[in-house]
């Protein structure tokens, strides 16, 4: 019945997901001032909601041009949908205008088509047409709009600044049937403070080092810059045969006098650096074995220690687990050393619900001290968890399966979403098991079936929950 309901509505709702589609709703900041907080796309794509909601009989209430909500039901509890309509750039190679939708008998295809604007309008359509039906609302829904999700998250952090807390909500930004957990995202840096006076000669002096430039991706590229006073050749035919050995790519070349070694590994998502080859660490185990000066040997001997072939936090006795979120992850995604300031080490680690954040970092802290390291925490971003069993999130997994026949069980994972920015909420489709993840890529797009199929879920999951419920 959900579905046949969705049917009448279909034309309509490609037609209003089209518009949305063409608003190039990229953050610009050359382009931001007051009016438009990230650029004049975001905001023109916020105000296009504002828009249909008008056109539909809804209100709807602006946060500073930068997020914003529509307004729907009665009752004194209110329930959330948080839905972005920024997108990121549409980037090279795309076989049609990723501005310019087309719509094919099975597919839309544009930039946004999954990330996020399909499943906005699919969560607002479920919302309009319930109102349609004249139901008899015992909650009240906000539809939350967000315009910068895909940089800063500033759209959230200013709306829920002086903007009412759903008592429970979903973000329709990521997967079916429900992602009910997500691992605590934290980054440091651990500098050496510490510098060595030589007092003899060393063989071979680290001039510097250099490997990856975001702390949420294993490194797959590093260079070291090596003054090396004889015995070049040896060096390099080490290298060659640690590459071998090691099953890397990498290549030695001698400028000046200066050894300049490069190692490629494998960059992954930091959520999951085993499955990685991080290049940085492996250049810095190749170097270890090598007579170098103690500044940089110090530095050196902390990734053998700490880092090197630990990717749950093992070596730095973070090791923990729960067995419904896993483990704790360490990825060591910047790492950088010269001779005049020393090294550092740029980590993300992310953690299950359970583990002791603030007392894991002052133990590691005090340890390395004596070792010549400080750290310094980036930010962190507590663990996110509503319970699998909890009521709600049955009640949206049962609607899933019932409309798909799927039995699939709701999960968490290590990466961040949106919902992240409820007290209590979790991420909720809008893709399916079968759905090709084009998010973030060349010729995104949505199917026609996803799409309405998205549509009914969210009909009946809020008709359960804001009219039954
Ligand atoms: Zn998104």
């Amino acid at each position: 019945m959900w579905r046949e309901k969705v049917q009448e509505y279909e034309d309509q709702i490609i037609e209003d997901l089209n518009g949305l589609l063409k608003i190039e709703s990229v953050r610009e900041d050359n382009k931001a001032d007051e009016d438009h907080p990230v650029g004049p796309g975001p905001r023109e794509a916020l105000d296009y909601m504002y828009k249909l909601a008008q056109r539909d009989g809804f209100e709807s209430h602006d946060v500073d041009h930068i997020a914003g909500r529509i307004e729907a039901g009665e009752g004194s509890d209110l329930f959330g949908i948080l839905c972005h309509v920024d997108v990121v750039p549409a980037g090279e190679g795309w076989d049609s205008n990723p501005f310019d939708p087309v719509v094919t008998d099975k597919d839309i295809i544009a930039r946004g088509t999954l990330d996020d604007k399909g499943p906005t309008i699919a969560a607002y359509y479920a919302v309009k047409i319930l109102n349609e039906m004249n139901v008899n609302w015992k909650k009240r829904i906000h539809i939350i709009i967000g315009t910068d999700e895909e940089s800063d998250w500033l759209c959230t952090d200013r709306y829920f600044k002086t903007e009412e807390m759903p008592a429970l909500g979903f973000a329709p930004d990521a997967e079916f049937p429900a992602i009910h957990g997500e691992k605590g995202i934290s980054t440091f840096d651990i500098k050496q403070t510490s510098k060595d006076d030589e007092l003899d000669e060393p063989d071979y002096e680290l001039i510097s080092f250099k490997s990856g430039q975001r702390y949420n991706m294993v490194p797959d590229e590093a260079e070291a810059h090596v003054g090396v006073k004889e015995n070049m050749t040896d060096v390099i035919q080490n290298f060659e045969q640690y590459l071998s050995e090691q099953n890397l790519d990498g290549e030695s070349t001698v400028d000046s006098g200066v050894l300049v070694l490069n190692v490629q590994g494998k960059a992954v998502h930091g959520m999951d650096p085993s499955i990685g080859v991080n290049a940085g660490l492996y250049l810095l185990n190749f170097l270890s074995a090598l007579n170098l000066d103690k500044t940089a040997a110090n530095f050196i001997d902390f990734s053998e220690k700490y880092l090197f072939e630990s990717h749950f936090g093992e070596k730095m006795g973070m090791k923990y687990h729960t067995d419904t979120m896993g483990d704790v992850t360490t990825n060591i995604g910047v790492i950088s050393y010269d001779k005049e300031n020393g090294g550092q080490y740029g980590v993300n680690l992310r953690y299950p619900q359970g583990f002791e954040f603030e007392e894991a970092m002052d133990r590691f802290k005090n340890e390395i001290k004596q070792l010549g390291f400080t750290f310094e925490i980036g930010k962190d971003q507590k663990p996110h968890y509503v319970e699998k069993d909890d009521p709600f999130v049955q009640k949206l997994v049962q609607v899933y399966r019932e409309q798909t026949g799927d039995e699939a069980e709701p999960y968490t994972i290590g990466g961040g979403t949106y919902a992240r920015n409820l007290d209590k909420g979790v991420a909720y489709g809008a893709m399916f098991k079968g759905s090709e993840d084009l998010m973030h890529q060349k010729n995104e797009y949505i199917s026609k079936k996803q799409l309405f199929d998205a549509t009914s879920i969210y009909l009946q999951s809020i008709y359960e929950i804001c009219v039954e419920g």
